[in-house]
């Protein structure tokens, strides 16, 4: 089957029906999200409606956690604090509820999926380089384990000299950010994986990074984070 993975859409509509468009026009058989549905951009209700109507499957991110019940709201940087805060004044309960019920961590399809690490998902560890993912592999059972947290997309092997994805071989999938990328391209990103073939694509959404940024002015948050969107920084 063919998976599109996505994570951190963090409330950027315009990204996400962007990359939803992608999806259609390419096709997959299920959609499956690594988390921070919520924080710092303009529309946390639609997102949150759209994550629930469109993916077979979520995981919960620490801007998610921080939104539902207020947990670690203090350990984001400041500008996502202010943006967590509001979308907990903004969110119904109901939608709270349903975010603070998502699981820590998935196995699904045959892949793993987790927010941040799969080792103790909820001290959301950065991974940035080999070094840091080499024990994770101890922490998950399936080959491929689908992960975002630090909007910078990335491929990790449990062994050198592995040039193509393959069954049999393992790999930690940072399938990037979508609604607030940080790698220097402000397109969106989402992933396609393929589950008998092991193919993987990184794909990568122009959308209005413009209206994006004006529906955070309009929420009446900081310009900074309009103004990053620009660049992917
Ligand atoms: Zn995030």
């Amino acid at each position: 089957m063919r998976l599109a993975i996505v994570s951190d859409i963090h409330a950027n509509l315009q990204a996400f029906e962007a990359v939803l468009a992608d999806i259609d026009r390419k096709g997959a058989d299920a959609i499956v999200c690594c988390g921070d549905v919520v924080g710092y951009g303009g529309d946390p209700e639609a997102c949150v409606d759209l994550v629930r109507e469109r993916c077979a499957a979520v995981v919960l991110g620490n801007h998610d956690l921080a939104v539902a019940n207020g947990t670690g709201l203090r350990m984001l940087p400041p500008e996502g604090r202010e943006a967590a805060r509001l979308h907990r004044h903004i969110l119904n309960d109901e939608r709270k509820h349903w975010l603070a019920g998502l699981p820590d961590r998935l196995e699904i399809f045959g892949v793993t999926l987790v927010h941040a690490a799969p080792e103790e998902p909820r001290s959301w560890m950065r991974l940035e380089a080999a070094r840091d993912a080499a024990r994770q592999f101890d922490h998950f059972a399936t080959d491929l384990c689908f992960f975002g947290h630090t909007h910078i997309p990335g491929v990790m092997a449990d062994q050198l000299g592995v040039f193509s994805i393959r069954p049999g071989r393992r790999y930690l999938v940072n399938v990037g950010s979508v609604g607030q990328p940080r790698d220097g391209d402000p397109r969106a990103c989402v992933g396609y994986f393929e589950t008998e073939t092991f193919a993987y694509e990184m794909s990568r959404v122009a959308y209005s990074t413009a209206g994006a940024a004006g529906a955070i002015r309009a929420a009446g948050l900081s310009e900074g984070l309009g103004a990053r969107l620009h660049t992917g920084r």
